[in-house]
């Protein structure tokens, strides 16, 4: 035998595609050639595999080496093929029988010494393997609970090649199964440890009916972050398709615990300010890194301190809130990631970050308005809910009226509201109002009585409101309407909405 073939899974965003990798043994000049779009880290499959395979006790063919990756036209990033290098290449040299790897897809690093090592993107590989009808794969012990994960699999642990080799021949089981670990039981943040801010909690909850995007302008301590890393609290839980696609994205960065469990709660993502480029959307040698932007796909991109992230760094955000996705150029084409996510931003009203009135702000009406003025164009033209946070009163912090109402209560309003919306747009293909069209909003069945949105219209003549924000102001009613339990928004619906657009709403507005 001097030709084998030996399965494996390449990745292309967070696609997979089944990769036929072949080695063929022929008379000549002993050479190892790689061909078949290999990127550098690939490339260098060729010194990995020698290496470990010497080590691993195995004899290198001293022959020229052919190996190639099919199909040849797919480009391949990183080093989950090694695994399955080397295995060909030793059923080539007729130093393994090549029946038990039939149809079997074999992922996995190999070290210098022969041990396998852990890869990312293992889920999403798995998950095409088997849309591919494959019934068996070979991974690194450490990636195994994650392939266990996709129904359907029947997953062969490894730890070196040594024990692999000695599993094909027939000579010894492979390790077992690493126990399933319960996803670690966190109480997350929680809506009822959010005292007064009753705008806040109100804004916080209309976004998570609405899928809205918000930013709140207030200073220090006004309770920005608390109500923030609360949003994903009150968000529903995320369904099979969209719990696949978080998991994929965190294994495909390298982020994902071991435990071999599904996401399920809507991911939550913060990026510093002075985060890269790279790090907020993504990129990176060989299997590029999804971003922040991709990690809070289905979920929350808080971006604390808006107005200090670098101008270049708001504006690569544009493209993916337009279209749900990122596109990153790569050496050889480009690599696509979903990145669907609900913005919410934050900003001190002033660059020294101190309360108005305050005596060390020594501010100017000029420079703070120079300052939020960072924020202005088109990412603030792509959020509805603008409000201003006040900072607590001691009173509202000490004896509260009556305690706060916890994220379980609010989350079952945003449910049923989310429900009224999904149920609504369904066949239109819409989840949650922020992704209704605005001429939708504005055509029957769905035009609201002229006497409700009078104010609106008059502003739009005025030249006070701009189309998009007539739109923008629309879907927020829709929303609140939702939150209410109304069928269609009301005049004061409408007239809520259009101070939370605004952000003139003010704290006994919020809910009468
Ligand atoms: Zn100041």
């Amino acid at each position: 035998m001097s030709y084998a073939k030996v399965l494996c899974v390449g990745l292309v965003g967070v696609r997979g595609h089944l990769v036929e990798v072949e080695a063929d043994l022929s008379q000549g000049l002993p050479a190892v050639v790689l061909t078949g779009l290999p990127d550098t880290a690939l490339s260098e499959a060729r010194d990995r595999v020698r290496a470990a395979l010497v080590n691993s006790g195995q004899v290198w063919p001293n022959r020229r080496i052919t190996v190639n990756l099919l199909p040849a036209a797919l480009p391949k990033y990183g080093s989950a093929f090694d695994l399955a290098i080397a295995c060909a290449l030793l059923a080539s040299a007729g130093e393994l029988p090549l029946a038990p790897m039939e149809g079997v897809v074999v992922l996995g690093e190999l070290g210098l010494d022969g041990t396998v090592r852990r890869v990312r993107g293992v889920l999403p590989m798995v998950t095409a393997a088997v849309e591919a009808g494959i019934t068996r794969v070979v991974v690194p012990v450490g990636n195994a609970r994650e392939a266990a994960a996709v129904p359907g699999i029947t997953v062969g642990p490894v730890d070196s090649l040594h024990r692999l080799v000695a599993f094909i021949k027939g000579e010894k089981p492979l390790p077992d199964l690493p126990p399933r670990q319960a996803a670690p039981v966190v109480d997350g943040p929680d809506m009822a440890d959010v005292a007064g801010q009753e705008l806040g909690r109100y804004a916080i909850e209309v976004a998570a009916a609405g899928g809205h995007h918000v930013a709140m302008v207030g200073p220090p301590g006004a309770g920005k972050t608390m109500l923030a890393e609360r949003l994903p609290s009150i968000l529903p839980e995320l369904d099979d398709a969209s719990a696949l696609e978080v998991t994929a994205l965190q294994s495909i960065a390298g982020v994902l615990p071991p435990g071999g469990t599904l996401i399920r709660r809507p991911p939550f993502q913060a990026p510093h300010h002075s985060a890269s480029l790279a790090a907020l959307v993504g990129g990176g040698a060989g299997l590029a890194r999804p971003g922040a932007i991709s990690l809070a796909h289905r979920g929350l991109l808080f971006l604390d301190e808006a107005p200090e992230f670098a101008q270049a760094t708001l504006q690569a955000l544009r493209q993916p809130l337009e279209s749900g996705r990122v596109v990153l150029a790569r050496a050889r084409g480009t690599t696509e990631y979903p990145a669907q996510v609900q913005i919410v931003l934050a900003a001190n009203p002033c660059p020294c970050a101190n309360p108005a009135g305050d005596q060390h702000c020594q501010c100017s009406a000029i420079a703070r308005r120079r300052y939020l003025g960072r924020l202005s164009g088109p990412l603030m033209d792509r959020i509805d809910i603008h409000i201003k946070l006040e900072p607590l009163g001691v009173a509202q912090l000490m004896t509260p009226e009556t305690p706060a109402e916890s994220s379980a209560r609010v989350a079952v309003r945003v449910a049923r509201a989310r429900a009224a919306a999904a149920a609504r747009w369904s066949d239109r293909g819409w989840r949650v109002n922020a992704e209704v069209p605005g001429p939708q909003l504005r055509r029957p069945p769905w035009r609201l009585p002229p006497q409700d949105t009078r104010a609106l219209r008059n502003g739009l003549e005025r030249g006070s409101l701009s189309a998009r924000g007539f739109d923008r102001t629309l879907r927020l009613a829709w929303s609140i309407a939702d939150l209410d339990g109304r069928d269609r928004p009301n005049g004061s619906d409408v007239d809520e909405a259009a101070q939370l657009r605004m952000g003139e709403a003010h704290d006994r507005h919020a809910r009468s």
